[in-house]
């Protein structure tokens, strides 16, 4: 798959200005083919997962791909409805809502994933066996990675935990509730297939009881690669190795079940670059800093994760590589490379910061009174402005002004 060129970026960033973020669409239909492909000889669905990026016109490719939503707030199930989704589309997995957010879901018709026992017993008391709903299970399997991202293990607030079955049939079956699925989601980072299976296996079991399933729904936890070297989870693998494993599961479930998943930064991650401007370069007398017109504000991955962004300088690619300390310009830490070796950077050359497609407009915010860049789609070779540059207006706009204060 042929990446974004620095000539088709610069352009991008001469027009729109910087910082900016920039998409490249046939980037996330070559990976959703990609994971889709990788299963063979299963009726696999995908649902992406949209908390990744939910710009409209992203969701509106996807959609045409054929995919559904995997959504995790009342909020993103309407932005999903906006960009034209069916609600029988969206699947809406909340954690720690209220029973009246659940509710507005039900009214809106899109499908329920439920991960508490409390809930499930409000959910069967309000509605019997007249709305189906699908049930989030915890295999308690690591899955790796730094512990934000890992939401299996024990202590985890995700899910229902697989050891606490008895108790959720018990509540089935006393409300009649029409459990159409089951669904794990083990963590954001899978880094084999056998952990991948081993938790399938523990789902595999859980199912046997439940008879009128409709589909089994094993999250996400694709991983891709941030840097060379990086192990990215095998998908050709991990798909024919879990396509077996379904079939076989199928067969003594006695029915052919639907098989979902749910990727947000497998999809769109690597389409995405967010190109900043070099403000300035600082020396200590221990490092070089290049200080630019962005940070923890537009990419907080750095800083939350220890996630690790390749940096290049695509004003210079051909220049003499030195080590540089990539910093923002926000009142924190705000580190967003540490020790890179980078082509010659100047004042005023553009850097590309690479996966800024997933989690990072999404996860951005206006710390500092900073404003949002502007994000750009690059598809059949147009550019495309697909949100403006927030100006101060918008982050004042609620604010209320008391007279005589
Ligand atoms: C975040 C999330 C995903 C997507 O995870 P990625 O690592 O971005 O693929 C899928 N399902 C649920 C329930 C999630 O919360």
């Amino acid at each position: 798959m042929k990446d974004l060129t620095p000539t088709q970026l610069l352009k991008a960033s001469k027009e729109f200005g910087s910082p900016i973020y920039v998409y490249h669409g046939e980037r996330i239909e070559f990976q959703y083919h990609r994971l889709k492909n990788a299963f063979n000889g299963v009726n696999v669905h995908l649902h992406y997962a949209m908390k990744a990026l939910n710009n409209v016109n992203i969701l509106r490719i996807i959609k045409k791909l054929g995919s559904g939503l995997d959504a995790v707030s009342i909020e993103e199930v309407h932005l999903g409805l906006r960009a034209g989704f069916e609600a029988n589309q969206i699947m809406y997995t909340p954690n720690c809502v209220s029973f009246e957010e659940i509710k507005e879901a039900v009214a809106l018709g899109v499908i329920i994933n439920i991960d508490n026992i409390s809930i499930l017993d409000q959910f069967g008391h309000e509605y019997g066996n007249t709305v189906p709903c699908c049930i989030r299970l915890n295999p308690h399997i690591m899955a790796g990675g730094h512990s934000n991202i890992s939401v299996g293990h024990i202590d985890s607030k995700f899910g229902i935990s697989i050891h606490q079955m008895r108790h959720v049939q018990r509540v089935v079956e006393t409300h009649k509730i029409h459990v159409n699925g089951l669904h794990m989601h083990t963590g954001s980072d899978i880094l084999d297939a056998e952990v991948f299976l081993r938790g399938a296996e523990l789902l595999f079991e859980a199912a046997m009881p439940f008879k009128d399933l409709e589909f089994m729904d094993f999250g996400s936890g694709f991983k891709v690669g941030y840097k060379t070297g990086d192990i990215v989870t095998d998908i050709e693998e991990i798909g024919a190795k879990i396509s077996v494993a379904f079939t076989d599961f199928c067969k003594a479930y006695g029915k052919d079940l639907a098989l979902w998943f749910e990727p947000g930064k497998f999809i769109v991650s690597e389409s995405g670059s967010l190109l900043v401007t070099a403000n300035v370069i600082k020396t200590t007398t221990s490092t070089v800093f290049v200080g630019v017109n962005s940070g923890q504000n537009h990419l907080i991955r750095p800083m939350f994760y220890d996630a690790y962004h390749h940096i290049e300088n695509i004003s210079n690619p051909s220049g003499t590589p030195r080590l540089y300390s990539v910093v923002g310009y926000i009142c924190e830490t705000d580190t967003l490379g540490y020790d890179r070796q980078i082509p010659e950077v100047r004042e005023g050359d553009i850097l590309r910061i690479k996966n800024a497609g997933a989690y990072a407009f999404s996860m951005s915010n206006n710390y500092n009174a900073r404003l949002r860049p502007a994000e750009v789609l690059c598809y059949k070779g147009e550019l495309h402005l697909i949100r403006k540059a927030e100006t101060l207006e918008d982050i004042i706009k609620n604010e209320i002004e008391v007279i005589g204060l």
